[in-house]
């Protein structure tokens, strides 16, 4: 262990049902002023933090170790934390290319690790499209960690005003 728990007085951050492991490092960030760097640093995940915040999670996929580790300074279990990540044999699709479902991200503001698996297109709830890109400026968005508003990270369009833009799934099953 490189780290005392108990010394550090941490801000512990609540996850959201189904939220990517790129947003809660995000939001973890955020409400305590720590960095990428100081995360990897003290857990010893290094560089490994900075690939999970953009999704990058293979070839090196998160270890166990390297989960309970982070577990001990998040305060949230390694097995909760292993939720916010895809199965090791779930596909994936490119992590260059985040996923939205605004109508979503409308009722609780965070993006589900679900939106980057291979093969959803849509979301099941809303039967709507999945995002792939901003509907204003067209430019992908960014990495849910620095998600902090809402907003397309190039133009501030709202992922509100977005819905509107999902295309409706048609033909029910
Ligand atoms: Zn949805
Ligand atoms: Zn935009």
């Amino acid at each position: 262990m490189q780290f005392e728990p108990h010394r550090i007085e941490l801000e512990r951050v609540e996850p959201f049902p189904g939220e990517s492991i790129s947003h809660f490092l995000g939001r973890f960030e955020r409400a305590n002023v720590w960095t990428t760097y100081q995360i990897g640093r003290v857990t010893g995940i290094k560089a490994g933090v900075s690939r999970w915040k953009k999704l990058y999670l293979s070839p090196l996929f998160p270890t166990k170790q390297e989960l309970e580790v982070l577990a001990e300074l998040v305060e949230v279990s390694a097995d909760r934390l292993a939720e916010m990540l895809p199965s090791e044999s779930q596909a994936m699709k490119p992590p260059g290319t985040i996923y939205l479902c605004a109508a979503c991200y409308t009722e609780m503001p965070c993006h589900l690790i679900q939106w980057q698996f291979k093969g959803v297109n849509a979301c099941d709830r809303h039967r709507l499209y999945l995002l792939s890109k901003c509907p204003k400026c067209k430019k992908t968005f960014s990495a849910p960690a620095d998600w902090e508003e809402g907003i397309c990270f190039h133009c501030g369009k709202s992922f509100f005003e977005m819905v509107v833009h999902q295309g409706r799934v048609k033909n029910a099953k």
